[in-house]
């Protein structure tokens, strides 16, 4: 049973939030958008990738998240980097938020901190187009993507992207499909999903396949939800699914960004009504999902999360479970 308190609460909320845009041409784009993102994942029907080779040694290493392990050293916020290094390949994936758009950004310190450079990195691989994971809202708002607000050499490396976006000092390329991206490691191809404010959304996914273990899944917010990213993964390998790591996007008793009073998480983000939320339900049959297949690691991204469903995953998991948090490396 809702409050009255808190429906009191929910309609201040969407009142604020509706105030500026008409509510009728958003709902029209919403119900459209869902119908077109289900047609898209009724057609995407992909064949088996076959060998996509193998890596031996595989870590994850978060440059940017929620929590850190040590906040006076390692700056924590509420977006997604991280270092993969699957045996020769060093991956960024995705670029942070960097909220007050500063140079260096919270991502550029915490590399440094942590003595990383970009010299090292093959590739940028971008999970989606929100500011949270292409370095903040000014590059959200000119389709551009970038790890701090000034200039970085990005040494023209690959950027995989599931949408079109720019930075002058790497080379785009716009993921349409599962593809390899090097030995072992695959993208997904993006899974769309229509989200009510932020409109239509396509997410790709990392899969690396780690000899003798397995196929690990790197995500960064989990919009397309974790039930088709796991159908998707099941449709691509044959291989059993070893790793769960990333953001799923489980804001159910509170939100890391509040805009304007306004829980931006809980209301954006979700792919459904602005009037509905993610329950603690909801939470549970993602758990059981992934629990029947049986993966023998999972950290889930606190970022889009709040605590308590990080604890419910941390519950249902146990020893398998793994906290993610900056400047604490995940070896596989
Ligand atoms: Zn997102
Ligand atoms: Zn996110």
């Amino acid at each position: 049973m809702k409050s009255a308190q808190s429906q009191v609460r929910r309609a201040a909320e969407l009142a604020l939030l509706t105030a500026a845009i008409p509510p009728l041409a958003l709902s029209a784009r919403f119900v459209q958008g869902r119908k077109r993102a289900e047609a898209v994942w009724e057609a995407s029907r992909f064949p088996k990738m076959g060998d996509v080779g193998a890596v031996k040694n595989l870590t994850i290493l978060p440059l940017i998240d929620w929590y850190s392990v040590d906040p006076d050293v390692l700056e924590g916020e509420s977006g997604v980097s991280y270092l993969i290094r699957a045996d020769d390949t060093t991956i960024l994936f995705d670029l942070g938020l960097n909220k007050n758009q500063e140079h260096p950004s919270p991502l550029l310190r915490n590399m440094e901190r942590l003595g990383v450079n970009f010299n090292e990195i093959d590739m940028i691989f971008i999970s989606h187009a929100h500011l949270d994971h292409i370095g903040g809202m000014e590059n959200a708002r000119e389709g551009l993507f970038a790890p701090s607000a000034g200039y970085v050499d990005l040494h023209q490396m690959p950027a995989y992207l599931p949408t079109p976006l720019v930075n002058p000092a790497a080379t785009p390329i716009v993921i349409e499909e599962p593809t390899v991206l090097a030995p072992g490691i695959v993208s997904m191809g993006p899974i769309p999903r229509q989200l009510f404010f932020l409109g239509w959304t396509p997410e790709q996914s990392l899969a690396i396949h780690v000899e003798g273990k397995g196929v690990v899944l790197i995500i960064g917010c989990g919009h397309p939800t974790i039930q088709k990213i796991i159908a998707r993964k099941e449709m691509l390998f044959d291989e059993p699914l070893y790793g769960v790591i990333g953001g799923l996007h489980y804001p159910v008793t509170g939100s890391r960004s509040v805009r304007h009073g306004i829980p931006a998480q809980q209301i954006f983000g979700t792919g459904l009504w602005p009037w509905q939320r993610i329950t603690k339900a909801d939470v549970h049959r993602a758990i059981a999902f992934l629990y029947r297949r049986d993966p023998k690691i999972v950290a889930l991204s606190p970022h889009d999360s709040c605590d308590w469903s990080l604890a419910a995953f941390r519950t249902a998991f146990g020893q398998r479970y793994q906290d993610l948090l900056v400047g604490r490396e995940i070896t596989i």
